[in-house]
C-alpha cells in the first residue's frame, strides 16, 4: 500500500490491527481496525474491481471500441499480462475497470456471450473482492498497521510481515451465544419460540429470559451492541441458530432491527429455512454462511481449522494466506490454500482464469500415494520386533515440490525441452527458467512451519509453545492440501503430470534411502510413503543420527528419527492368513508412547467402550521389553479383556459408550446394501430428521444378524 503522504500527517494516523474487510457499496471497501487504544474504527477505502479479457488482436480491438458505452465500465486499457500461466510469454490483454462490484459477473457473462464463448477468455472475474483488495494493497488480516484515512481513501503502512512468527494480535473480545427454545414437538424447529438466551463473555454471563419473544430478540441486539464483542461463537449458528433467530425476528415483525453486526445490517431471512430441523448429530455438510459485518461469527460446528487448530491456527492461516478471518473460519482448507496461490499469481501479473472451481474434497497425499502403486511400499515383516527405529522424512511432498520446482506450468514446460532437471523413471523435463507458482507458495509455508517447530523446541513458556504448535498444525493442513490439489484437474494450478512427477521423486527418494539403510547394516522391516522402519540388533542413536544426516543430504529432504520402539508388532490381514497388510501395527516407543495404525482403537467409528478395552490391553503389553516378557503379558492382557466382557454381559455398560459413529457418504436411499449406517440413517429420516451425506450418524448394534434389517441397529439422537 502507498506510504504515508506528508500532507496527511496532520490527520492523526491510527495504529492498530486490520480486523475485517468487506466490499460495501459500488466500489468501496469497508475496513475495520482495532486500534492500539482499544477503539474499533470503521474506515472506508475506494477500490476498483478490474478483470481481464484475452482474445485475438482484432476481436479485442472491436470489443474495446464498444465496451466504453457500457454503464458498468468505468474505464479500460490494454496491458501486458500473463494470460496463460502455462506459458512464459506476456500477452496483450484488455483490462476493464468495473464501476460496481455487483455488475462484474453480469458484464463478464455478457462479454463471454458476445464472443460466443470461444473468442474471449476472461480473468480475475471471480476472485473475492475482499481478497483482491488485500492482494492489491499488500496487506493481510490482523496485520499490525498504521493508517491515515482522509475521506474515502486509506493510506496504510504495514508494521508487520506475513513472514513474522512472533507477531502480536490484538486482544479480541469474545462472546458465546446459546439459545434455548421452547420445544413444542419431538424435534426442534424454527417455529419453536425462544425460551431464553445466554451470552457468555468468559468473565461474565448475561441471561436474556424476560419479556415476550420480540423483547428478547431486541434485548440480544442491545446487549451485543453494548458489550461489543469482536467474535461471536455459536454451535450450529450457520445451520440452525442464526436462521432460527432470524426467522423468529421475522415472525415477530422485528427483522429490520435484528442486527448483530457492527454495521447496521440486519441478518437475512431465508424462505427455505422452515424445513431445517435441529439435531445434535453433528452436521458436516456445508451450511450457508451467516456472516456478520465488523464482527466475526465463528460457528464451531462449521469450521475445520478452528476446531483442530484453535483461534491461533485460524489467525495464522488467515494472515499467511490473506483470507479475511470470517471467511477463513468456514472456507474449505482448499480455498484458503488457493488464496495464497492466487496472491502469488496476482503479484506476478499472472491472470487468474474465470470459472475454475475450487474442489471441496480431495484425497490426502497419503491416500493418493497408497492408491497409486506399490513402488513406495516395503511390505511389513509380520510379527513381533525389538531393536526397531522409525525414521520419517519431514514434509516430504511439499519439500520435493519446492526443491524440484514442481508446478503445473513447470513440469513438461515448452520452454525447456532440454532441461537438465528430469523426473526419475519418467524422464519428464522440468522448467529451468521459471520458478513455479506452487513452489513459490510452498516456500513461505515451509519456512514458517519449520521456524515454529524449532521455536517449540527452544521455548519454555507452555502457553507460547501451544500457540506455536497450533500455528504449525494449521500450516501443515495447508501444505497437505497443496499436494492434494496439485493432481486435481479442476484446481486452478493443478495438473496430473505434476502430481505424477512428485510421486516419482518420492518413490526414488524412498528407494535410495532403503539402499543406503542396507549399506549401513539395517534391515528395512517396513517402509511406506515417507517413513521407514529399520532394525538392527543393539541399534545406537548415534548410528541412526549419522544415517539420517547422510540421507538428508543425498535426497535433499530432512530425514528425522520418529523414535525407537521398545517393541512393535506388524499384523497380518484378517482375511488372508499370513499376508501382511499396509499400515496395521501397534508398538510402544522407549518413552512409553503408544503408536498404532489400522487397529480398532485408532479408528474413528469404534465405540468408546472398545477403545478403552483395547488401549488397556496394549498398556499391559507395553510393560514388556522382550519377546519373552511380551508373551508373559498376553495372559494379563486377556484378563483385561475378560473383565471388560464381564461388564458388558452383566449389563453395566452405559449405552453411550457402545455407540458406533459413522459418516454418511450418500443420502439414505442411495445405499444399495443394508449397511448399518444406512439402516440408522433411514430410521432417523423416518423420525423427521434432516439426513445429509457428509453428516455422521450414531447407532447401537442390537442384533447384527437379525433377518429384518431394521432390527439390527438402533439410531441414536437426542
Ligand atoms: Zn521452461
Amino acid at each position: 500500500m502507498s506510504g504515508l503522504k506528508s500532507s496527511f500527517v496532520k490527520l492523526n494516523p491510527i495504529r492498530g490491527w486490520l480486523f475485517d474487510v468487506y466490499p460495501l457499496g459500488k466500489n468501496e471497501i469497508t475496513v475495520w481496525l482495532i486500534a492500539e487504544n482499544g477503539e474499533r474504527v470503521r474506515l472506508v477505502d475506494t477500490f476498483t474491481h478490474r478483470f481481464g479479457v484475452s482474445g485475438s488482436f482484432s476481436e479485442l480491438n472491436s470489443l474495446a471500441e464498444k465496451i466504453g458505452e457500457n454503464p458498468s465500465v468505468e474505464s479500460w486499457r490494454f496491458v501486458k499480462k500473463h494470460a496463460d500461466f502455462m506459458e512464459a510469454a506476456w500477452k496483450k490483454v484488455l483490462e476493464i475497470d468495473v464501476s460496481d462490484y455487483q455488475e462484474a459477473s453480469v458484464l463478464a457473462r455478457k462479454i463471454a456471450r458476445s464472443g460466443r464463448y470461444e473468442k474471449f477468455r476472461l480473468y480475475n472475474v471471480d476472485v473475492s473482492i475482499a481478497q483482491a483488495y488485500l492482494y492489491d494493497k499488500e496487506v493481510f488480516p490482523l496485520a499490525h498497521v498504521m493508517v491515515v484515512a482522509p475521506g474515502k481513501r486509506l493510506y496504510c503502512d504495514v508494521l508487520d510481515s506475513v513472514e513474522s512468527v512472533d507477531y502480536r494480535t490484538p486482544p479480541l473480545r469474545s462472546m458465546r451465544l446459546n439459545v434455548a427454545l421452547k420445544k413444542e414437538g419431538v424435534l426442534q424447529k424454527l417455529t419453536d419460540k425462544i425460551d431464553s438466551m445466554s451470552l457468555d463473555f468468559g468473565d461474565k454471563t448475561i441471561m436474556i429470559n424476560e419479556g415476550n419473544e420480540a423483547e428478547k430478540i431486541l434485548q440480544l441486539v442491545k446487549t451485543v451492541k453494548e458489550e461489543a464483542p469482536d467474535l461471536i461463537f455459536t454451535s450450529g449458528g450457520d445451520s440452525f441458530l442464526l436462521p432460527c433467530l432470524t426467522y423468529r425476528a421475522f415472525a415477530n415483525g422485528v427483522l429490520d432491527s435484528f442486527v448483530l453486526s457492527r454495521e447496521n445490517i440486519p441478518l437475512k431471512a431465508e424462505k427455505s429455512c422452515g424445513k431445517t430441523f435441529f439435531s445434535y448429530v453433528r452436521v458436516y455438510h456445508k451450511a450457508p454462511t451467516r456472516r456478520l459485518f465488523g464482527r466475526v461469527h465463528i460457528d464451531v460446528n462449521n469450521t475445520f481449522i478452528y476446531t483442530t487448530c484453535g483461534l491461533e491456527g485460524l489467525t495464522e492461516v488467515s494472515r499467511t494466506c490473506r483470507v479475511p478471518l470470517q471467511r477463513a473460519a468456514r472456507a474449505s482448507i482448499g480455498s484458503i490454500m488457493s488464496s495464497l496461490q492466487l496472491y502469488t499469481a496476482w503479484k506476478e501479473g499472472i491472470l487468474i482464469p474465470w470459472k475454475k472451481t475450487e474442489p471441496e474434497s480431495f484425497k490426502s497425499g497419503w491416500e493418493l500415494l497408497v492408491a497409486d502403486r506399490g513402488g513406495f511400499i516395503f511390505e511389513p515383516k509380520l510379527g513381533f520386533h525389538t531393536d526397531v527405529v522409525e525414521v520419517d522424512f519431514a514434509s516430504m511432498f511439499p519439500m520435493l515440490m519446492l526443491t524440484r520446482n514442481i508446478s503445473a506450468e513447470t513440469v513438461l514446460c515448452k520452454c525447456c525441452p532440454d532441461s537438465k532437471l528430469r523426473v526419475p523413471e519418467l524422464g519428464y523435463n522440468i522448467c529451468e527458467k521459471r520458478k513455479g507458482i506452487v513452489p513459490k507458495t510452498l516456500d513461505l509455508l515451509l519456512r514458517k512451519r519449520s521456524k515454529y517447530k524449532s521455536l517449540m523446541k527452544e521455548i519454555e513458556d507452555k502457553e507460547l509453545r501451544h500457540t506455536y504448535n497450533m500455528r504449525q498444525a494449521a500450516l501443515k493442513w495447508i501444505l497437505v492440501t497443496c499436494f492434494g490439489y496439485l493432481g486435481y484437474r479442476n484446481a486452478r494450478f493443478g495438473k496430473v503430470d505434476a502430481h505424477i512427477a512428485v510421486c516419482a521423486f518420492a518413490r526414488d527418494g524412498l528407494l535410495k534411502t532403503a539402499a543406503m539403510a542396507e549399506q549401513h547394516g539395517f534391515e528395512v522391516i517396513h517402509g511406506i510413503v515417507d517413513s521407514l522402519w529399520l532394525k538392527k540388533e543393539g541399534i545406537s542413536p548415534r548410528e541412526v543420527a549419522d544415517f539420517c544426516r547422510e540421507v538428508s543430504s543425498a535426497v535433499g529432504v530432512q530425514l528425522g528419527v520418529e523414535g525407537k520402539y521398545r517393541w512393535i508388532v506388524f499384523l497380518p490381514s484378517k482375511v488372508l492368513e499370513g499376508v501382511p497388510v499396509l499400515n496395521r501395527y501397534y508398538g510402544v516407543f522407549e518413552n512409553d508412547e503408544v503408536k498404532m495404525r489400522g487397529i480398532e482403537a485408532r479408528r474413528g467409528d469404534t465405540p468408546c467402550f472398545l477403545y478403552k478395552a483395547q488401549m488397556e490391553m496394549i498398556r499391559k503389553l507395553a510393560e514388556a521389553n522382550s519377546l519373552e516378557s511380551f508373551r508373559a503379558k498376553i495372559a494379563e492382557a486377556l484378563r483385561v479383556l475378560g473383565d471388560y466382557a464381564g461388564e458388558l454381559i452383566g449389563g453395566h455398560v452405559d449405552v453411550e459408550e457402545l455407540l458406533v459413529t459413522q459418516r454418511l457418504s450418500k443420502v439414505p436411499s442411495g445405499y444399495a446394501h443394508d449397511v448399518f449406517q444406512a439402516i440408522a440413517a433411514k430410521q432417523l429420516e423416518k423420525a423427521g430428521f434432516g439426513v445429509h451425506p457428509g453428516q455422521t450418524v450414531q447407532y447401537l448394534i442390537v442384533n447384527a444378524s437379525s433377518r429384518r434389517a431394521n432390527d439390527r441397529v438402533i439410531a441414536a439422537h437426542s
